[in-house]
C-alpha cells in the first residue's frame, strides 16, 4: 500500500506502551495542552469495556470496518480472535500534528510508513505499580495478570525499535517529559 500524504510539515507522534502504565491518561492531558496536536483515534469492532471510556476508540460494527478496509481507509489494522482493531488514514487539519496512541504491533507499521515518526514507549516505574494501577481502574484480575505478562515482551520490541522509553512515575513529570520530546522532535 502506498503511504497516504499527510498535510505539509506534519509530524508523526506514536505512544505506546502495556496496558494500564497511564497512556491514555497522558495522551489526554497532552492534547488539552497541545492545540497542534490531533489525535487518530483507533477504530475497533469489538465492545466497549466496563469503565472504557467511550471515546477510547471509535467502537464499529464488522461491517462497517469491512467497508473501510475495502475503500483503503486503514494505514494498519489486525485482526485479534474476536474482533479487529486498526488505524485509520489520518486526515488531520492544516497546521497540525497527528498523535497515535496504539501498541507496539502498530507502532512499528507506522514507523514503516513514516520513518520520521516520534516513538514514545511509556512503561510504569515496575510491573508491581502496573498491576496495582489496573486494579485501580477496576480490571479483572485475569487481564491484569496478562498485560504484565506481556509487558516485558513489548519492552524488548519497543528497544528494538528504538522508542524513547517514558517512565509515567510521577504524571506531571512525565507529562512534562513528553511535551519537551514532542517539542524537541518539532524543532529538528
Ligand atoms: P493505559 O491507557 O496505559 O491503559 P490509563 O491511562 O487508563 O492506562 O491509566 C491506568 C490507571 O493508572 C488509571 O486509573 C490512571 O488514573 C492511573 N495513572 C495514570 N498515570 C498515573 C501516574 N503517573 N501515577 C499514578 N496513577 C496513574
Amino acid at each position: 500500500m502506498s503511504v497516504p500524504p499527510l498535510p505539509h510539515g506534519a509530524q508523526v507522534v506514536v505512544v505506546s506502551g502495556p496496558g494500564g502504565v497511564g497512556k491514555g491518561t497522558l495522551v489526554e492531558l497532552l492534547l488539552a495542552r497541545d492545540p497542534h496536536l490531533w489525535l487518530s483515534r483507533s477504530w475497533t469492532t469489538r465492545d466497549r469495556r466496563p469503565g472504557e471510556p467511550a471515546d477510547a476508540y471509535r467502537f464499529v460494527t464488522e461491517e462497517e470496518f469491512a467497508a473501510h478496509v475495502a475503500q483503503g481507509g486503514f494505514l494498519e489494522w489486525v485482526e485479534f480472535l474476536d474482533y479487529r482493531q486498526g488505524s485509520p488514514v489520518p486526515t488531520p487539519p492544516e497546521g497540525s500534528d497527528v498523535l497515535f496512541e496504539i501498541d507496539v504491533t502498530g507502532a512499528r507499521r507506522i514507523k514503516e510508513m513514516y520513518p520520521d515518526a516520534l516513538l514514545v514507549f511509556v512503561d510504569a516505574p515496575s510491573r508491581e505499580e502496573q498491576a496495582e494501577r489496573m486494579r485501580g481502574r477496576g480490571d479483572a484480575p485475569d487481564r491484569v495478570a496478562q498485560r504484565v505478562e506481556k509487558a516485558a515482551e513489548e519492552a524488548a520490541a519497543a528497544q528494538q525499535l528504538g522508542m524513547r522509553l517514558l517512565v509515567n512515575d510521577d504524571l506531571d513529570r512525565a507529562l512534562g517529559e513528553l511535551q519537551e520530546l514532542v517539542a524537541d522532535h518539532r524543532a529538528r
